[in-house]
Formats: structure tokens, C-alpha cells, sequence
């Protein structure tokens, strides 16, 4: 069958190869995929700057983005043949640490975890393969290949969710957040805080494409510079560029008692001058909490379906600026300037 592969660490090495079924070992429930999700992990992992291939191989099949069709599914495993799933990207490590003995492998912290298409385990786009079924969620049929969105909105569920738990330490009672990035996380981050019912102002450099109106469409607020949000500062923030400047700049305008996640890596040469002791004083001053989040646990995915299906379908459909058939990948990883999210398909969509 078909799959995407790289051998990782080595630019250039991306290729459609024939690679054989997926083992049994992989797991009981057989899926064909649907659709698969293209982000900057990806990018970087084509680019060899990222990635490792499952152990014993140099090549790594990549994608985590997923969603599929299950073929094969053993009695009782709670999955029938013909439901739609998307799988968790990461596996817990084999030690197991505390976190991942608790389930929460995203949280995990010896670093052993693997993930799907980027660390030590195959991904996701190939015709077929294999995963057990408590590494699966069920996704809602009406959503069809919309659901290839839980994965990057559980990302963002995450954050909400930590921003949240961290809130708890006081009364909190978010009024106004901020996201700095209008991609595919940083609109997900949005869609999650409106639905919160909190006042969302969304930064992005772009003042032309799609973007602009994804944001203005929905009735939040679209600045192309932070400087231009109103005084007050942010209760809660969400940053997902990860270009250092802005990451500084953004914690600038957390409102006292405020919480603010960092989402985004952006790998930069840019050195900018910090003023690290009236920062300090300033986060000191402000109970300021600032925390970093990656991956996302079961109950995120969860959350993530969840806000998908409360979601506005044609403003969903709009965030998929292009799908591409597998044999044309080449196309779907070029950049091309009205890109939001990309997505590889396979086959008749559901
Ligand atoms: C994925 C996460 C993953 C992270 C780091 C992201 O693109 O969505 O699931 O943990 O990359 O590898
Ligand atoms: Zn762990």
C-alpha cells in the first residue's frame, strides 16, 4: 500500500513509498484512512529538522492529524466496522513515568513517550494501519472529513483546559482573551474561548487572505498589531506563533491574575534585547502564571469533538483551503500564501 515517508533528520528524503499492511502487533482495530491533517511538524519533519523513525527503521511514515474509517474492529472492543476515528498521536512511555501511569501522556516526563508520523511510531498517511481501540476516539458522522480537525483543536482544548485549571488558584472570571496567530491553532483557540463566551481579539501580522475575515466573520476582534488592542490587558492569552518577540510582548498585556499558555515553536535566529529583571517584576507584581503546552490528552479529544460539532460547519469548511489527493502530496506541503489548513485525502470523502 501506499504511505509518505521520510527518513528523518534528512531533508529532501520525503516520498510516496510501497510499504507492506500494517502488523497485527500495531493494534486489533484495522482502519482505512480518510483524511489527514498537514501542519509546521510536518514541514519541519521534511525539512530534517525533526522526527525519528519507529525503532529498527530509517524511514518514518508520516502524518498525526488523522482521521479513518475502521474495517476491522474485535467484539466488545466498544468499535463496529464503518465508524469514523481519530487516534491520539501520542503513545504513553514505556516505563511508565507517573504521568503517563495516570493516562495523562501528555503530560509525560521522562521524554520515552512516542507519537504517530513524528517520534519513534509510523503516522497516519498510508492507506491503512492499525491501532488498539483505547488509542481511538468515535467522531460524530455529521461532522464527515471536518473531523480531521480534532487533533489540532485538542491541542488548543489543552490549553484551555491548563489555563483554566491554573485560573482555579483565584475567582476567575475571564472576560477578554488573546490570540496571537491566526493559523489553524490560533482560530481553534478563538472558536474555544467564544464559545466560553469570553471576548476574543485574535493578533496576526496578515492583513490580506483569508484570515481577517475568518476571525471578523465570526464577531471576534482581528488586530494586526498587539499594540492596537485596547488598554486593559488579557485574562486569559494563548499564544501561538512561538516567535519569541511577540511571545514577550504578548505577556505584556496579561491582565493581573492573568494566564497565558505558550503553544507555538518557530525556530528563529532573531535575538531581541529583554529587560529579564522588570519582567520579572512585573510577573512578580501581577501574579502572572505563564506556561508552556503540548499534545493532548483523552479527555481533549474529547473537548475537541465537542466544540467541532457546536461549531458553525461553513466557517469550518472555510478553514480547509485545500484537500489533496495522496498521490499529489508534493502540493499539499508546499506553502502557498491563502493556505490555512491543509489536508491530504484519500478516497470518497464521508
Ligand atoms: C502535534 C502534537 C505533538 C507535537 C510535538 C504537534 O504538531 O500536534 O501532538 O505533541 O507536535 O511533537
Ligand atoms: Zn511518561
Amino acid at each position: 500500500m501506499k504511505a509518505l515517508t521520510v527518513k528523518p533528520l534528512s531533508a529532501g528524503s520525503a516520498e510516496l513509498s510501497d510499504i507492506p499492511e500494517p502488523e497485527p502487533a500495531e493494534g486489533s482495530v484495522l482502519i482505512e484512512a480518510v483524511a489527514v491533517g498537514v501542519d509546521g511538524t510536518d514541514q519541519e519533519i521534511i525539512e530534517g529538522a525533526y522526527g525519528e523513525p519507529p525503532p529498527g527503521k530509517d524511514r518514518l511514515v508520516l502524518g498525526h492529524e488523522s482521521l479513518g474509517r475502521v474495517l476491522e474492529a474485535p467484539a466488545g472492543s466498544g468499535l463496529s466496522p464503518g465508524d469514523l476515528v481519530v487516534a491520539f498521536v501520542r503513545h504513553p512511555d514505556p516505563v511508565p513515568c507517573q504521568q503517563c501511569a495516570a493516562g495523562d501522556w501528555d503530560m509525560c516526563v521522562n521524554g520515552r513517550y512516542t507519537e504517530h508520523g513524528i517520534k519513534g511510531r509510523d503516522g497516519f498517511i498510508r492507506e491503512r494501519y492499525r491501532v488498539d481501540p483505547d488509542r481511538v476516539i468515535v467522531a460524530d458522522p455529521a461532522l464527515g472529513d471536518l473531523a480531521v480537525l480534532v487533533e489540532p483543536v485538542s491541542v488548543v482544548a489543552k490549553a484551555w483546559d491548563h489555563i483554566e485549571r491554573i485560573a482555579s488558584r483565584a475567582t476567575w472570571k475571564p472576560k477578554r482573551a488573546l490570540i496571537t496567530g491566526a493559523g489553524p491553532i490560533g482560530l481553534f483557540a478563538a472558536m474555544l474561548g467564544a464559545q466560553k463566551g469570553i471576548d476574543v481579539h485574535v493578533v496576526d501580522r496578515v492583513t490580506e487572505g483569508p484570515k481577517p475575515a475568518l476571525v471578523e466573520d465570526q464577531g471576534w476582534c482581528y488586530h494586526s498589531d498587539l499594540d492596537q488592542t485596547e488598554e486593559g490587558g488579557f485574562d486569559a492569552v494563548i499564544e501561538c506563533t512561538g516567535v519569541g518577540p511577540l511571545v514577550f510582548h504578548a505577556i505584556e498585556h496579561t491582565a493581573p491574575a492573568g494566564v497565558m499558555a505558550l503553544t507555538g515553536i518557530a525556530s528563529s535566529d532573531r535575538k531581541v534585547p529583554l529587560d529579564a529583571s522588570a519582567l520579572n517584576k512585573d510577573m512578580v507584581l501581577n501574579n502572572t502564571a505563564v506556561f508552556g503546552s503540548v499534545n493532548a490528552g483523552r479527555r481533549h479529544y474529547e473537548q475537541a469533538a465537542e466544540a467541532l460539532a457546536k461549531a458553525d460547519p461553513k466557517w469550518l469548511e472555510r478553514l480547509v483551503t485545500r484537500r489533496v489527493p495522496l498521490d499529489r502530496w508534493q502540493e499539499a506541503l508546499e506553502r502557498q500564501p491563502d493556505d490555512v489548513k491543509t489536508v491530504i485525502s484519500f478516497g470518497d470523502a464521508p
